[in-house]
């Protein structure tokens, strides 16, 4: 047929299963407990009559809070429908060069996706044989620079010594930290958005905020960057944030103190999975984020993988060389946390 000549044709992301069965469900990273407790409040004294209406697109009320709650101008800070959406937009303004941009070989998958469908060059950057980070892999010319820190899906973070060395040695290219799992231990980069006019770091409720179903991500950066991003945005679709999360997202930032006590709760839960991984032999990279990426000597992980899932328990499994043998554990509850280790004693022997 001679018009798919013209189609633009892509290899698409793959997200996690989702599901209605009755599952012990940590295959995607979501926060095991539910949003702060006024958001409940606060849907259900959503007007309902007030759907009629667009939202408001500069979606000034999240914005004026998230800057609020960060220290920072309401212009440094830009919103969409969850990081991804942020990302997404961030590679169509900032990734516009015949240079390739830069990632790691082992990252979100999301990337090149999105470095396709734009018509964007890349070049990954291998990480080292304890998947670290080399930083003067991205010393080279490039046309941007990518990668979350926590990385994804090894749970590894960088010291943000590493991140400014990247950031000062290319001040010709826009350099994105992708921060979906900083709240779970590591520093955030935001800092060294005043001092750099062209680093922007990307954040997300989705994860320690328990509101993945809303779809809230954002960025923080320089005016500058801000202002690129919402002409990016104003020139695709200029009502990304819908009524409900524009009601419920401020309330779910100002509850410090839930914040605080879940993701304290999902570090100590970590924390006892990985004593409890290590003591029935499995090994994983040092995650500071709500996950564990963990590999066994003597199993098969597509084996395990199949054997969890006949218990209903779901953890996310990836095909690539480099991480084939391994399997990415979300940080559940306690009870969850429990019931996996459980299941896994009886398998290994
Ligand atoms: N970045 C990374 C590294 C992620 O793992 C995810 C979650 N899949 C995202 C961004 C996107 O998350 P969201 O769109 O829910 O904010």
């Amino acid at each position: 047929m001679s018009w798919e000549r013209n189609i633009r044709r892509v290899v698409p992301y793959t997200p996690g299963e989702q599901t209605n069965e009755k599952v012990i469900k940590i295959n995607t990273n979501e926060c095991p407990y539910p949003p702060a407790p006024g958001v409940e409040k606060a849907l259900k004294e959503l007007n309902y009559e007030s759907l009629r209406l667009y939202p408001k697109p500069a979606a000034d009320d999240l914005v004026n809070a998230i800057a609020k709650y960060y220290g920072k101008k309401s212009s440094q800070v830009f919103v969409g429908v969850g990081s991804d959406d942020v990302i997404s937009m961030a590679f169509l303004a900032f990734f516009n060069s015949d240079k390739p941009i830069f990632f790691p070989d082992v990252t979100y998958s999301f990337y090149d996706v999105w470095a396709d469908v734009y018509r964007i060059p890349y070049e990954k950057q291998a990480l080292d044989e304890n998947f670290r980070i080399k930083p003067e892999d991205y010393y080279k010319e490039n046309g941007g620079i990518i990668f979350p820190n926590p990385n994804a899906p090894t749970g590894i973070y960088e010291s943000l010594d590493m991140i400014e060395d990247i950031v000062k040695h290319n001040p010709d290219s826009v350099v994105i930290i992708d921060e979906a799992y900083i709240d779970f231990g590591g520093e955030s980069a935001l800092a060294l958005t005043d001092k750099y006019e062209n680093l922007l770091v990307v954040q997300t409720f989705s994860k320690s905020r328990a509101m993945a179903g809303m779809r809230i991500g954002f960025a923080i950066g320089s005016e500058k960057l801000i202002k690129y991003l919402n002409d990016i945005k104003y020139s695709v679709n200029s009502y990304t944030m819908n009524t409900t999360s524009l009601v419920i997202g401020p309330i779910a930032i100002e509850d410090d103190a839930y914040f605080k006590e879940t993701t304290g709760k999902i570090i100590k839960t970590r924390e006892w999975m990985k004593k409890e991984l290590s003591a029935l032999g499995f090994t994983f990279p040092d995650s500071l984020s709500n996950f564990i990426f963990a590999t066994h000597k003597d199993y098969d992980a597509e084996e395990l993988l199949k054997y969890l899932r006949e218990n209903k328990i779901l953890v996310r499994h990836f095909k690539g060389e480099r991480v084939k043998d391994y399997l990415r554990i979300s940080v559940g509850t306690d009870e969850q946390a429990s019931a996996l280790i459980e299941a896994l004693k009886k398998k290994i022997k």
